[in-house]
Parts: C-alpha cells; structure tokens; sequence
C-alpha cells in the first residue's frame, strides 16, 4: 500500500476505531450484563438446592404426619388409663393402669421430642433455595438488572453506529483497494494494523527474525510495509 509517511498514523486511526468497535459489540463487558448473569446463575443455584430440598422435605413431612398420629393415639391411652383409675376400685386394675399411664407419658415426650426435631428438619428443607421473599427479591433484582441491561445495550448500540460511521469515513479517506485490503486484513488477524517500533508484530506477536527486520527496513517510505508471518500492516515511526 503506498501511503505518505506522514498519512500512514491513519492505519493506527482505523485499527483502533475497529477495536472500539468490537468492544462496543461484546455484550459480555458490560457491567449491566455481568450483573444481570451473575443474578441468573444465582437463581439457578437456588433452584437447584430448592429442587434437593424438597425431596428431602418430602421425607420429613410423611415422619412428621406418622409421629403425629401416634401422639394422637398415645393420648388416647393416656386418657383411657385416667379413666380406669377414676373408675375402677380393684387394685390390680389401678396398678396395671397406673403403670400404663407412667410408660404412656414417658412415650408421649419422646415423641413430642422426635416430632420437634422433624418439625425443625422440614421447615429447614422447606427453606431451601431461600424463603419465598427472599425469591420474590431476587426476581425483582433480575427485572431491574434486565432493564438496566436494555438501557446499556441501546446507548452501547449507538455508540457502536457512531463508532461504525466514524471508521467508514477515516476508511473513505484512502483509496478504495486500500481500504479493502486493510478490511481484508482486520478479518485475519483481528487488527490491521500496528505501530512497529520494536522487533515484534502485535498482530501475531511473532519476534521477527534479524533477516525479516532487515527487509521492513527497506520498504520505501511512503509504503506501508506488512508482517511477513501475519500481513499485519506494519507502521513504522
Ligand atoms: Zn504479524
């Protein structure tokens, strides 16, 4: 490409409005859209531990249903042994009774014990995957995040057009097979083109060997030399 000296800045120009392109294209930079994924990948880890404690909680309600119909049934006997000692006058009776009643009441505090604990172990499960609160929170949090994200993306979208209009103008200042092959560069290597000032080309980031330097060297002035191993242009100071 022959270009003056001092026009060839202008290659730098249009490698840096194509980078502020790509950066203005790539929603994952954004903090909106960060924020927004962070805040969805939550709700998946909730949901998923939800899912492990319910199944968990399943267990527990049917113990909690099981230990709550032998308290009601113990009671009954309790009740039944109260009303034999009210009743009976016949000490045989009253002492088998008597005896019932204190191994009913020992039985009636384990289970209260037992029940209590299944209680606790449900209400935990249940809690899984955060309260309903904690849920409708989070959600809230997702559609805020969501709206910012939209916001961020339509101003990020105008800027990406005003970016795209700036690089076609600086792209129209040369001729028009110039500004191809520097498109046609861009799409192989990612930048089209670079300041060369040491021995390095930083669109492959290849060290050039002496022999290779040597040539750069030699490209007249006003054309714009080229990496040997990648085709980046190479402007030189
Ligand atoms: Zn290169």
């Amino acid at each position: 490409m022959q270009l003056p000296r001092h026009q060839q800045r202008l290659l730098i120009e249009i490698a840096s409005a194509y980078t502020a392109i790509a950066r203005l294209t790539d929603p994952e930079s954004s903090p909106a859209k960060q924020e927004l994924n962070k805040l969805i990948a939550e709700r998946a880890a909730r949901s998923e531990a939800a899912a492990g404690g319910s199944l968990d909680a399943e267990f527990s309600a049917s113990q909690v249903a099981r230990l709550e119909t032998d308290l009601m049934n113990l009671r009954r006997r309790l009740q039944a042994n109260e009303r034999t000692l009210q009743s009976s006058t016949d000490e045989r009776v009253r002492k088998d009774a008597h005896h019932d009643l204190q191994s009913t009441k020992r039985l009636i505090a384990e289970h209260q014990d037992k029940l209590q604990t299944a209680q606790a172990a449900l209400e935990a499960q249940q809690q899984q995957g955060g309260s309903a609160a904690e849920k409708a929170e989070l959600a809230a949090k997702i559609a805020a995040a969501k709206t910012r994200w939209k916001e961020e993306k339509q101003q990020l979208d105008s800027k990406r057009q005003e970016a795209e209009a700036h690089l076609e103008g600086l792209l129209d200042t040369l001729p028009a097979q110039d500004a191809d092959e520097l498109r046609a560069q861009q799409k192989v290597t990612g930048v089209c083109a670079v300041a060369f000032t040491t021995r390095t080309c930083f669109g492959c980031h290849m060290l050039l060997s002496p022999a290779e330097i040597s040539a750069i060297k030699q490209v007249p002035a006003d054309e714009v030399a080229r990496c040997p191993q990648c085709g980046t242009f190479l402007v030189r100071d």
